[in-house]
């Protein structure tokens, strides 16, 4: 069975005591209580602590991933750090395409697919977050937003990059609301993904590509989700910034 992964985006929350001393316990914990959480985990904590976190976590199963990363190679872009920056730190994993990133920086799917190349060229693994907005699903448009946005984005890749992949669905309306999806509109856009995924790069890809759901887990909803087939793990915002909460969902 394919294992379940747990991904902990802190977007702009956590200073650098805060990070540090969360990894720190969250390593203790892990390490001398011997837990098996039976999920992989990886961390998505602000820039500046990157390389931090990615010291501590060194030779554990536990991973860094950057938030974002800028399209361009190098340059005159104040204030935007370059794939081979993360790289050169020794981060192996950057989230794009996350909704407010979208939303508050105008984010296009052009862009996105510029960030997925030049991602790939770095040899960053991509975190892709895909998504409907509430307006979208009230008009039942989910399933063909959803599409036409990996189309646009993912679906350009050729069959060779996809293993560097792990796919988010994030409904907009899930986001940082409150309001979570429930498991079965859940599974049924999972299935769907995963049908595009096949319809696309066929049988051995669409069941190997982890697909992940993200949208106001918590811990006590998380068993539910995870609980469906094509559920492969989470895309947690706020309920990753508490270490209890957190360890509460790697345990669902
Ligand atoms: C997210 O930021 O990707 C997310 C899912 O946030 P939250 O869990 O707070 O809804």
């Amino acid at each position: 069975m394919k294992k379940k992964i747990v991904i902990a985006n802190w977007k702009m929350n956590h200073d650098f005591y805060e990070t540090t001393s969360f990894l720190r316990d969250l390593l203790k914990i892990f390490f001398d209580k011997k837990i098996n959480y039976k999920k992989k985990v990886i961390i998505a904590p602000s820039f500046p602590f990157l390389q931090i976190s990615n010291q501590i976590l060194q030779g554990t199963s536990l991973n860094v991933a950057a938030q974002n990363v800028h399209q361009m190679e190098n340059g005159p872009y104040t204030g935007e750090v370059s794939a081979s920056m993360l790289r050169s730190i020794g981060i192996k994993q950057v989230i794009l395409g996350h909704s407010e990133r979208k939303k508050y920086f105008s984010e296009t799917n052009d862009i996105l697919l510029k960030k997925i190349h030049i991602s790939l060229k770095y040899g960053l693994n991509i975190i892709f977050c895909v998504g409907e907005t509430f307006f979208e699903r009230k008009r039942k448009e989910q399933f063909i937003v959803v599409k036409n946005q990996l189309e646009e984005t993912v679906f350009q890749c050729t069959s060779e990059k996809i293993s560097n992949f792990i796919i988010a669905y994030e409904p907009i309306w899930a986001i940082g609301t409150g309001e979570t999806a429930t498991p079965e509109q859940v599974q049924k856009m999972h299935k769907y993904i995963r049908t595009l995924f096949l319809d696309k790069y066929g049988e051995k890809i669409s069941k190997k590509i982890h697909i992940l759901y993200g949208g106001s887990i918590n811990d006590t909803n998380a068993r539910n989700i995870f609980s469906k087939e094509d559920i492969d793990g989470g895309l947690v915002g706020n309920s990753s910034l508490q270490i209890e909460k957190f360890l509460k969902i790697l345990l669902s």
